[in-house]
């Protein structure tokens, strides 16, 4: 509707010499702007009347979608529901309209949310102090490999540069451990799709700064090993670090501090609620264990998103310690369901339990030639938001479905039953699957056109 009444563009609907707003007349005389302070030619405005800007932005802004729109079973990026109250506890303007500069003792309010957050944090992961600091989970693992490698400078200890990542890892950590001016070495997972705890032991030695994990990994899979790995890691010198973007399946079940870990980032904008779609805004708070304190780096200013913050303490506090214990249950409830109504339709590569979320390699047929692209984008026709598509790595196709604790049956039921109905257009109709989505306001976009020749003016459009 919106591209045949409105334009996609506000230039498209463009007329010379409309206008939306009429200015008081002149009572100030007429003065020259300097020769040298003129553009050499009008701005390319569009000239659109009110209703028609109006309008052109109401109706684009109703092409987003969001978890309060539909489903999102965004997997590794934990797109979970984040409750209105949480917002109007984080637009109060006691808190929306604080200034960072503003004198200490003008801001207690704020630095006992501050206190009181970092002390749920540190009781929800068995850490012993956070910094907020960091403003999303890549900063946080930055901040926190600053702390690694502080504390080994600390010790007079200069030979640790390498820093052991899991194959299964997230692109932010060998990322993050390269920018940190770390070595980054790969270490296999096992068919399992969990570390492999003997390989590890051929690359530990006294050159390792730290190890780094997700836990359940980004196969949604427990890597059991941990204590034997931690013992390992520690034995040899070096820490642990927990990427904490899979926290929420742990809630209420376990804490990375109680399996060895000695520091760790929390993506709040993934646990605990904040909506990130889009790429922000974020915050990734850095926890340590007890010591470990006086190396947190000053890597931003003040007190990081304080507004994420808000929102986490608003989410920590309406859940309550008792109800805070089922998010964990629910959320890999939820994933096990979904891969259960699917797997013989969809290929699921790594049999068994998995916590918040699990990876399919495509369609069971691989006959039809309809991939994992085509079925995320056919899933935008029947209204839902797409998973997480060719990551990780470690399949051709992955499918990488999480759909969060707050989901009722009936949502998860309505999700099966589009999935198999893709199966089954895919055998009886494949052409309509690959050509999808149908029904958007943009049909299926050239991906690598898009990243490299991207078209971001109305100027360009045109040539
Ligand atoms: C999202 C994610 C990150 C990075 O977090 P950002 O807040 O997006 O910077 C790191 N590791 C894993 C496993 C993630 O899912």
């Amino acid at each position: 509707m919106n591209n045949r009444l409105y334009g996609n563009l506000i230039f498209e609907l463009s007329h010379e010499g409309r206008r939306g707003y009429s200015l008081p007349k002149n009572r100030f005389g007429h003065y020259e702007v300097p020769q040298e302070l003129r553009r050499g030619r009008d701005a390319e405005l569009p000239e659109c009347d009110e209703l028609t800007v109006v309008r052109h932005y109401t109706n684009h802004s109703g092409n987003n979608f969001g978890v309060d729109n539909g489903f999102y079973p965004l997997g590794s990026c934990t797109m979970k529901y984040n409750p209105c109250i949480d917002e109007e506890v984080a637009a109060m303007p006691q808190f929306a309209n604080l200034h960072p500069l503003q004198p200490k003792d003008t801001t207690a309010g704020a630095q006992a949310v501050c206190t009181l957050l970092e002390r749920a944090l540190c009781a929800l992961t068995g850490m012993s102090a956070f910094t907020f600091k960091p403003f999303a989970g890549a900063h946080g693992e930055l901040t926190g490999l600053m702390v690694i490698r502080g504390y080994h400078e600390s010790r007079g200890d200069s030979r640790r540069t390498k820093v052991i990542v899991p194959d299964s890892a997230h692109g932010t950590n060998p990322a993050s451990a390269a920018v940190c001016g770390l070595e980054v070495v790969e270490v296999k997972s096992r068919a399992d799709g969990t570390v492999d705890v003997d390989h590890l032991k051929e690359l530990l030695d006294d050159t390792v700064a730290a190890m780094m994990m997700t836990n359940p990994n980004t196969l949604g899979l427990f890597e059991k090993s941990i204590p034997e790995i931690a013992q390992l890691v520690h034995g040899c010198g070096a820490l642990m670090y927990y990427d904490g973007a899979n926290l929420n399946p742990m809630l209420g079940a376990c804490r990375p501090g109680d399996m060895g870990f000695d520091v760790m980032h929390i993506n709040l904008h993934k646990t605990f609620a904040t909506p990130h779609g889009g790429g922000g805004p974020g915050a990734g708070p850095v926890g340590v264990r007890k010591g470990l304190e006086p190396f947190f780096p000053c890597v931003s200013p003040y007190s990081g998103n304080f507004a994420v913050e808000m929102r986490a303490y608003a989410y920590i506090l309406s859940l309550g310690r008792e109800n805070i214990k089922m998010v964990g249950p629910l959320a890999t409830l939820n994933a096990n369901y979904i891969k259960e109504c699917l797997k013989d339709l969809y290929l699921l590569p790594i049999e068994g339990l998995c916590k918040h979320e699990f990876v399919f390699d495509g369609l069971r047929d691989k006959s039809t030639g309809v991939t994992t692209m085509d079925v995320a984008k056919r899933l935008l026709d029947y209204g839902y938001h797409a998973p997480t598509i060719y990551f990780p790595l470690l399949f051709h196709e992955s499918l990488m479905i999480e759909p969060t604790e707050n989901e009722s049956k009936d949502t998860l039921d309505g999700f099966v039953k589009v999935m198999r109905t893709i199966a089954r257009e895919a055998t009886e109709q494949p052409d309509e699957v690959k050509g999808a989505p149908h029904s958007t306001p943009i049909g299926r976009v050239d991906d690598v056109l898009a990243a490299k020749h991207p078209v971001t003016t109305f100027r360009q459009m045109r040539i």
